[in-house]
């Protein structure tokens, strides 16, 4: 198992005020009279520290982590390859442009990801700042390719923020709203989505389902891409039923359409495989990384065909900062990290430790409706019991409790009602398991 910076906060969950502390209370005051309120927090607590499994906040506070930075630090902050590979880097050079002097650090990530991303026909790739200026350089390129215009996006999708990535994303509140008008040429076809599709819609109906909304409301000759999450991560972590990912990705070989699996949230060992995609052995023809690239510098990627790739003109694709070179040697050293250190299989321990308990737990408490998801990405959908409605209220009164109690727990789902647990995979079995006690604790409290 990877170890922890000898330099870090103590692997325990540690409370020596209240959460918020004052510290964090007077860094909160400090952020609503400096920052746009755009800008929301999971959490009123400043950090000072991360690594393991845990976040040190400025009062000393160590809070068990649930989220990884929103599945980013998936090896752990400040993992000890990653510290030594960028102290390195920063003294030899920050920044040149690979546009304008290259370096080798940034083909080496490219060959990397060719070789990890699935398939193995000839890839290229090329690298971005964020996960939503890759989706859309990946859009960029699919239509390069195809000679056409539009794409397909599914229910509860989440590309990003920014126009193109708005127009692809699902919920408008508070992704969309009021910041319109959106990119023209997006569409939108029904998910698989077995909670709330039931027992008679198998994975090869949910495909059929949507196959025939693109093909009447949208045209397959029209079609550049269709993008889709292996799993939803802000939609709600909705794992498709068996068959689904498989058969669009051959109705898109069929139709010439590009495949894009927007990888950035389930990417690099978080649901226990390099890539969800190959839980199904789906090849998507482009694959988006992100997040748990390069544990927290901003570096995301687009590796696909190399016919497909190379579509686009000598010129096209690119940015002043894209593939900097510090994020490229964390990222080499968190690949690293991952193949040496086993944590692949980490995820699926993780997996089978979670599971059960999160299914003990909906056995014994109805207004749990769901537990899924796959590796180190797990959540469980909160509901009426009567109803099987989504309880939203419920998933924020949890997780505020949870907050109270030093564990960082996040809400998704496009009706606000899914906890979701994305917990680094150096975590401990010990953390892991009393961060599943404090929610326990947590729903017995909230019991109407
Ligand atoms: C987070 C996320 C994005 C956007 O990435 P940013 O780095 O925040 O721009 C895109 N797609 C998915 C699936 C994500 O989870």
């Amino acid at each position: 198992m990877t170890a922890i910076p000898d330099t870090g906060p103590h692997q325990n969950r540690h409370l020596v005020t209240e959460i918020p502390g004052p510290r964090s209370r007077a860094l909160m005051a400090r952020k609503e009279a400096a920052i746009a309120r755009g800008v929301g927090t999971t959490m009123p607590v400043f950090a000072a520290r991360a690594a393991g499994g845990v976040v040190e906040d400025v009062d000393g506070n160590v809070l068990i982590d649930l989220g990884s930075g929103i599945a980013v630090t998936t090896v752990g902050a400040s993992a000890p390859r990653v510290i030594d590979a960028v102290e390195q880097q920063v003294r030899e050079f920050t920044h040149t442009c690979f546009m304008v002097t290259p370096y080798e650090g940034y083909v080496a990530v490219a060959e990397r990801l060719n070789r990890l991303a699935p398939g193995t026909h000839e890839k290229r790739s090329v690298l971005f700042n964020s996960g939503a200026e890759a989706v859309e350089n990946a859009v960029k390129i699919a239509r390069a390719a195809t000679g056409r215009s539009a794409v397909v996006a599914f229910d509860h999708a989440y590309h990003g923020r920014t126009n193109l990535t708005m127009a692809l994303t699902a919920k408008a509140m508070p992704y969309k709203h009021g910041f319109g008008p959106f990119a023209p040429e997006v569409y939108r076809a029904p998910l698989s989505y077995p909670f709330r599709d039931g027992p008679d819609v198998d994975g090869e109906e949910a495909a059929r389902r949507a196959i025939d909304v693109i093909d009447k409301q949208v045209g397959s000759d029209n079609l550049a891409a269709l993008i889709i999450e292996p799993i939803q991560g802000e939609g709600g972590f909705i794992v498709p039923a068996p068959g689904f990912l498989p058969a669009l990705q051959q109705w898109c070989r069929s139709r010439g359409v590009v495949l894009i699996a927007d990888e950035v949230q389930t990417g690099f060992a978080r649901t226990g495989a390099m890539f969800a995609s190959e839980h199904e052995g789906v090849v998507p023809d482009v694959l988006v990384s992100a997040k748990g690239i390069a544990d927290g510098l901003p570096l995301a990627a687009v590796t696909g065909r190399a016919e497909i790739m190379d579509a686009a003109h000598a010129g096209g694709l690119g940015g002043t900062y894209g593939g900097n070179p510090l994020a490229c040697a964390a990222a080499l050293a968190t690949i690293d990290t991952i193949t040496e250190d086993g944590l692949i299989q980490r995820a699926r321990d993780i997996e089978a430790l979670a599971l059960p308990r999160l299914s003990r737990m909906r056995d014994a408490d109805p207004r749990i409706g769901d537990v899924r998801g796959r590796g180190a990405m797990l959540a469980v959908e909160l509901v009426d019991p009567t109803t099987a409605a989504p309880d939203p209220e419920l998933a924020r009164a949890v997780a505020s409790a949870a907050h109270a109690q030093g564990v960082i727990v996040l809400v998704c789902g496009t009706h606000g009602n899914v906890l979701r647990f994305l917990p680094p995979l150096t975590i401990s079995d010990e953390l892991l398991h009393e961060a599943f006690d404090v929610l326990s604790a947590a729903f017995a409290d909230l019991r109407s």
